[in-house]
């Protein structure tokens, strides 16, 4: 009997090899020894090699077609793709500095052994759910890939393959017997008919290609990078074949034509940027391709699998080949091609040209209404008529205005973050004067449903909303009338006096209409709703999603793992106002953990008032200007005594502590410092050292440096002292630190601790504690450091400063965070003696701290802290958050204390309020589950379990109502959520 596989160049089943010859081969010639476990392929052998010492490595041994000049194409593919900045496998060499090496198989003949460096990585297909911007994203992705290879020139790329798409009508004829009967017809017949679209066309565009660039060919490695596999089917062939390959993918895996469409999108963008264009032609070919792609990965499944029954790969796979056929050849073709074309921003037949809705929309001005948009700073986005505003002044400079597809509107945004409202825009708006004339910008039929008017032609339907057509004497009849393309079809209706706004949305063939606006992380496009805008000559917004997803890869890239950031999937927010965020998308937050804002996100005056410093000067602050001692001298109004009477700015917190050792160690003449426990103070080589919070630095208490001296935190809710006499017990501690250090001859330094323990979420020392510590210190000589970075400003409401509340007066006070509400500006505030210690040491300089932008910053956040009354606000709102969640602590055991003051707050979360055992695996969940009820707050503590609750001051009690709404939505949901998964471990149902 004829060998199969000289009859049909297509069938090949992977060779038969001899493992123990494979392994000394590859041994002898690439050096990979070690465990061989063999991967799937349709073809070929795969083999995942766990080097002995080393990465490992894949080996491949390519079935016998594939000669060495094939597998120097494929080497000079990668090349270009590594080029292009596109990652693939390196092809390791043999020892000979070969990239392949004949190996003779068991039945003579000879195959190529090639072997890959590993990739750290997931197949897309195993990592995500195609969606809508997955695809785009995809489109892209191949879109460079096809870019990467232009002009690229081989002499063995003219391939004879079952997967090279040009010859896909001859492989479903002579494999067509393979399939099971009742497929056959359907498979055949859609073949043909395909076929018979691409016989029109000629001369599409050809280069090589990748020829499998599917979710299952692209990897994705740990730092976000997108990787290139299996170039096994490279080959010259049309170039939109590789775009066909993938939309078929995206079929067969979704379903989703609107999301097919979206990889189309992706592509034409990216396409367009590197310099060419589709061709009317590879559009039209683009369908009948992904069909016959449906129809070859059939038939070869079912062929496969008759050649090679143990190939349980090929066997996997086959439901999946069918249903990427079964998706695609029942769509109308024309209809699809329609669609396809409007992806790729053309209109949707082929030689036709829109008409203009308006007449003058040609000099249409595009009004901004997203989340960055300049035009809405101030606040101005809240205000209800701030859509018709902007429209009207941009109307009073051009005949129209626009507000584009997919943007995420900030005008739309809802302050209640427990009511987030649909923002996301599917529809364009086209603002004009009220009976503007409005014309069809395709030949079609107009049709009315409702108050709406519809004009539908091959699939594409355009709806027009705020259209009378009756004022222009046309009559729409229920079951549609023709209108011709520029013909007049009605007159924009009046919406507010003096505004006309005809709203235009696109339904894709024949699916139902979709509401106008979708809500934040709702597909951009969806099947009812696709873009009009290639109809109306306007541009469409980015997709948010699409945009999230890169940012988050490039941080993940720039950033590495030692950088931290909230959230497993962070919400990417480009907007604050007093205490709310706002992500891209287009929903809000209620900011709970940021003290560094202390008077609010985007607060007008103090944008203004850097700004303005901005455009006069801003330099280093050895020049002589007046913003310097404006900041010195308000931040010294607030001193908590006027002994403390000097003040350095420096650029952070890390900082300002690093200076306060210095002042401290310059002034005594001595080293050692005395700290409390699970403190955490910076990140500067002196602020590390006295910082022990196992959660910032696990192995903290092992590497403190000699000068050094830790006592416990004094935490009297669960530290070793509790109830009456913990201040004295614990303040004890350091008298008796002090005194151990003093009588060894070097007494200490200074003694270390934030008034009120932030880290630890806001616990308050027990009575007496730090006028104790403080006495002990200084009675041995040392100065006492309070580390105000996080509880200073007025936050704790009752008093600006921690240790005021406390009733001591400190030597030295480290501020920052609210300093410059996250403009980077701290300061030591401490007395004259002190600081002249230093100058007798040398001076004291830091470029940029206290420079006029920064000190600006600094004088501007402390009068509006006075003038909003902000500290008189934490003390009242502060006061009703600790009612209210003393309230749901008697019905929620779970939380075992709330620390504090003000709006300094912990929620400590214990698991018994007996054994205090902490809920961190609760807080984690709880953290993560309140961003879905639009609020941002955090874990602290050296054991995460105390919720952080230090929002901005601006903080009101409408806030108060909708964090304690959500917080016990959530405490109740993860009750139930317990009971559920008792038995198979809380954390697993993490
Ligand atoms: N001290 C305390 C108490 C802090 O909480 C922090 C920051 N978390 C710092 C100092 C360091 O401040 P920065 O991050 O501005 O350097």
């Amino acid at each position: 009997m004829a060998d199969p596989e000289m009859q049909q160049p297509w069938l090949l089943a992977r060779p038969e090899v001899d493992l123990d010859r494979v392994r000394r081969h590859a041994t002898e010639h690439f050096g990979l020894g070690g465990e061989y476990r063999e991967l799937g392929s349709q073809q070929d052998r795969n083999y995942l090699v766990s080097a002995e010492s080393g990465a490992g490595a894949l080996l491949k041994i390519h079935h016998p077609v594939v000669t060495g000049e094939i597998v120097s194409l494929q080497a000079a593919v990668a090349e270009r793709y590594r080029d292009a900045g596109l990652a693939t496998p390196a092809l390791l060499r043999t020892s000979d500095g070969d990239i392949s090496v004949p190996i003779t198989l068991p039945d003579g003949r000879e195959a190529q052994m090639c072997a890959f460096a590993l990739v750290d990585g997931s197949t897309l297909a195993d990592l995500e759910a195609v969606d809508g911007a997955a695809a785009e994203h995809l489109g892209g992705f191949v879109g460079r890939a096809v870019d990467a290879l232009r002009n690229l020139d081989h002499p063995s790329a003219d391939r004879e393959i079952q997967w090279e798409l040009t010859l896909a009508p001859r492989v479903v004829a002579e494999l067509l017997h393979e399939l099971p009967g009742d497929r056959r017809d359907a498979c055949l017949a859609a073949a043909r008919r395909a076929a018979a679209h691409l016989e029109a066309l000629d001369d599409l565009p050809r280069q090589i290609i990748h020829g499998d660039l599917t979710a299952d060919n692209i990897m994705r490695d740990s730092s976000g990078v997108s990787w290139i596999i299996d170039l096994g089917d490279v080959a010259q062939s049309w170039r939109i074949a590789e775009l066909a390959v993938l939309v078929a993918d995206i079929m067969g895996r979704t379903g989703d034509l609107t999301i097919a469409c979206r990889a189309v999108r992706g592509f034409s963008q990216q396409v367009a940027e590197a310099g060419f264009a589709l061709t009317d032609d590879e559009l039209d070919a683009l369908w009948p391709l992904v069909v016959l792609r449906g129809a070859v990965l059939a038939v070869s499944g079912w062929s496969q699998l008759r050649i090679d029954p143990a190939n349980d790969y090929a066997r996997e796979r086959i439901e999946h080949e069918w249903q990427v056929f079964s998706r695609t050849a029942g769509l109308a073709h024309d209809d699809v091609v329609a669609q396809l074309r409007l992806a790729a921003g053309r209109a949707h037949r082929r030689g036709l040209e829109y008409a203009p809705i308006l007449t003058e929309q040609r000099s249409a001005r595009v009004i901004d209404l997203g989340i960055r948009s300049a035009d809405l700073d101030r606040g101005r986005w809240t205000s209800p008529s701030i859509e018709t505003d902007l429209a009207r002044e941009a109307l009073a400079a051009a005949p129209v205005a626009v507000m584009r597809f997919g943007e995420s509107r900030l005008t739309r945004v809802s302050t209640d973050v427990s009511a987030p409202a649909p923002t996301k825009a599917r529809c364009v708006d086209l603002w004009s004067r009220p009976g503007v004339s409005v014309h069809a910008p395709f030949s079609g039929v107009l049709t009315r449903v409702g108050e709406i008017i519809e004009l539908t032609d091959g699939g594409v339907t355009l709806r027009f909303d705020g259209l009378e057509a009756d004022a222009a004497g046309i009559d729409v009849p229920d079951q549609g009338r023709p209108v011709s393309s520029g013909a007049v079809i009605g007159r924009i209706a009046e919406r507010v006096p003096g505004l006309g706004r005809l709203r235009m949305l696109r339904r894709a063939m024949g699916a139902a209409p979709d509401p106008a606006f979708g809500a934040a992380g709702d597909e951009y496009a969806v099947a009812g709703a696709a873009d009009p805008s290639p109809i109306l000559g306007v541009p469409a917004c980015p997709d948010p999603i699409l945009r999230l997803r890169e940012e988050r890869r490039r941080r993940d890239r720039a950033m590495g793992g030692a950088a931290e950031r909230y959230y497993a999937e962070p919400p990417q927010i480009e907007r604050g106002w007093g205490a709310i965020l706002i992500d891209t998308e287009g929903r809000a937050y209620l900011d709970m953990v940021n003290n560094v804002t202390a008077i609010g996100h985007a607060h007008p005056r103090l944008a203004d008032a850097v700004g303005r410093q901005l455009h006069l000067l801003n330099t280093n602050s050895r020049f002589l200007y007046e913003a310097y001692a404006d900041f010195t001298e308000r931040l010294l109004a607030h001193a908590p005594d006027p002994t403390l009477d000097t003040v350095i700015p420096v650029n952070s917190g890390s900082e300002a502590v690093d200076l306060a050792i210095r002042l401290a160690q310059a002034a005594t003449g001595r080293r050692d410092v005395i700290a409390a426990l699970e403190g955490y103070h910076g990140w500067t080589m002196a602020a590390d050292s006295v910082s022990t919070s196992a959660y910032d630095n696990p192995s903290a208490l092992d590497s403190r440096p000699d000068w050094v001296h830790l006592v416990d935190a004094p935490n009297a809710y669960r530290g070793p002292h509790r109830g009456a006499g913990a201040g004295a017990a614990y303040a004890r501690q350091v008298a008796d630190r002090a005194a151990q250090l003093a009588e060894a001859g070097h007494g200490p330094a200074a003694f270390i601790c934030e008034p009120v323990l932030g880290n630890a979420g806001g616990v308050i020392p027990p009575e007496g504690y730090l006028a104790g510590a403080y006495a002990a210190v200084r009675e041995h000589g040392g100065l006492a450091i309070a580390d105000e970075v996080q509880v200073g400003y007025g936050r704790l409401g009752a008093a600006f400063w921690g240790s005021e509340m406390q009733g001591v007066v400190p030597d030295i006070i480290a501020v920052a965070k609210a300093a410059g509400n996250a403009y980077p500006i701290g300061a030591v505030i401490t007395r004259r003696d002190i600081v002249d210690a230093l100058r007798r040491d040398g001076m004291f300089f830091s470029s940029a701290a206290g420079a006029p932008a920064s000190a600006v910053a600094g004088a501007t956040v402390i009068d509006v802290i006075v003038d909003e009354g902000l500290q008189e606000n934490a003390l009242l709102v502060g006061a009703v958050f600790a009612e209210r969640i003393e309230e749901l602590a008697a019905r929620h055991p779970l939380i075992g204390a709330v620390h504090g003051s003000g709006l300094y707050r912990g929620i400590e979360l214990v698991r018994d309020r007996e054994s205090l055992e902490p809920a961190v695996e609760e807080t984690a969940w709880i953290c993560e589950r309140l961003l879905d009820f639009g609020v941002i707050v955090q874990p602290a503590s050296e054991r995460q379990n105390v919720l952080k609750v230090k929002p901005p001051m601006t903080f009101g009690l409408r806030d108060v109502d909708v964090f304690v709404a959500a917080f016990e939505a959530v405490l109740t949901e993860l009750g139930k959520r317990e009971r559920r998964s008792l038995g198979e471990g809380f954390e697993e149902a993490l």
